[in-house]
């Protein structure tokens, strides 16, 4: 049973439809005169699709300028450099700060918005958590517009910008319940020029938010009930969107999932995926998504006693949806040869099965070799995926089980 007594937070607008991207310069009206865009799209960009949308928001008078394009994710150089570049534009009152993009440009806008206002030092490091000289956003950031681009990291609905390092090697967090984005204009169009890939990886990301959610310590109703509807969008359309990127309902249940899942990890955190996907980016530069799909299927076992009468909620849910959906392919025979949902740990090995069955369809390896990653680079990843993700887990896992874990992923 979720607690009882919590709080909620999220964007206090979000706009969430097909071809809606026509209505981002009445968005952008009521929140600055002059806005700031930061892409992250390459694709937009070279489809002209994104000089359309920044004509668009001319035309109504406002001052639009791109300032930044970005295509890894930030780093701490990257929000310095946006920071006194804004600085030096003058922005404040009156401005809004646009990001268009995946998790990338919306976390670097984030942290940027947020660092335009809290000047107490220049640089980000020292605003993150676990590094740094520990200060906090005090003042409020500058409005916020995210349009997320890919459906996946739900960063578009959170409180927090993950910001990486290499020298020294971190990837944390600046956090702050003003760092939710003030308003959020999804359009599922804009991913339909995704590749197979990048939509593998960041509709898997989406689902282990969902799941990490759903179990997690900090678990609330509200977000539970997101995750197990997300779920029910999610699981029976990845197969679709990944092989038929330009299928509307797929890409629509995706980016629905995606948002569901912001909003539920926003409020509830997540847990050992999270923790460890962290450890591989920063260690092993294994991109967020691809981390996060290849670690799902181990968590899930590591958690089935600690989160059973809830992931067989979930189990029944995700196989009544893949019943209903037209999306989804699975065979007759393949949904019969899956463990019947009779008990809860039933219930759960289906959750396990489905999860392992998708990362198959879509290609996401089983082992942490086939991503790079040696046995030699364990210890340093058991050592930093204790962040505050890991401390979500609904199981605590310790330095050994953790490093027996993933040497058995090395073999
Ligand atoms: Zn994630």
């Amino acid at each position: 049973m979720p607690n009882l007594s919590y709080d909620f937070y999220s964007p206090s607008q979000i706009t969430f439809g097909w071809g809606r991207q026509s209505e981002l310069s009445s968005i952008v009206a009521q929140y600055g005169r002059r806005a700031f865009l930061v892409s992250g799209s390459r694709t937009l960009e070279a489809s002209g699709q994104l000089d359309k949308l920044i004509d668009q928001v001319k035309s109504e008078g406002c001052d639009f300028k791109q300032v930044t394009t970005i295509s890894h994710e930030p780093e701490v150089v990257d929000v310095d450099n946006l920071v006194a570049d804004l600085v030096r534009r003058g922005a404040g009152s009156g401005d809004c700060l646009v990001a268009i993009g995946g998790g990338s440009a919306i976390d670097l806008a984030k942290a940027a918005a947020a660092l335009v206002t809290n000047r107490e030092s220049s640089t980000v490091k020292d605003y993150l958590e676990g590094v740094g000289a520990g200060l906090t956003i005090d003042e409020p950031p500058i409005p916020l517009i995210a349009i997320p681009t890919t459906a996946g990291t739900g960063t578009e609905a959170t409180k927090n910008a993950v910001i990486s390092s290499y020298d020294p090697a971190f990837k944390k967090s600046l956090r702050s319940p003003m760092m939710i984005p003030d308003a959020v204009l999804i359009d599922p169009e804009l991913s339909v020029g995704l590749s197979p890939e990048t939509t593998a990886h960041t509709g898997m990301d989406a689902i282990t938010q969902l799941l990490e959610s759903l179990i997690s310590n900090r678990a609330q109703p509200i977000p539970q009930a997101l995750c197990l509807h997300g779920l029910t969008l999610a699981i029976p359309a990845i197969i679709e969107a990944v092989e038929n990127g330009t299928s509307r309902p797929a890409r629509e249940a995706m980016a629905h999932a995606a948002l569901l899942s912001g909003l539920a990890l926003a409020n509830s955190g997540l847990g050992m995926v999270h923790g460890v996907a962290a450890a591989l980016g920063v260690h092993a530069s294994v991109p967020h998504g691809l981390a996060c799909a290849v670690m799902l299927p181990q968590a899930l076992r590591v958690n089935r006693d600690a989160g059973r009468a809830t992931l067989a909620q979930a189990g029944r849910v995700m196989r009544q949806s893949l019943v209903d959906s037209n999306l989804s392919e699975l065979s007759a025979r393949e949904m019969a040869n899956m463990a019947s949902l009779g008990s809860d740990d039933a219930a759960t090995e289906f959750v396990i099965q489905i999860v392992e069955h998708l990362c198959e369809r879509i290609e996401i390896p089983i082992t942490l070799t086939k991503l790079g990653v040696t046995r030699d680079q364990i210890p340093a990843i058991v050592a930093s995926s204790h962040g505050n993700s890991m401390s979500g887990n609904p199981k605590e896992i310790s330095d050994e089980e953790l490093t027996t874990l993933l040497e058995a992923m090395t073999a």
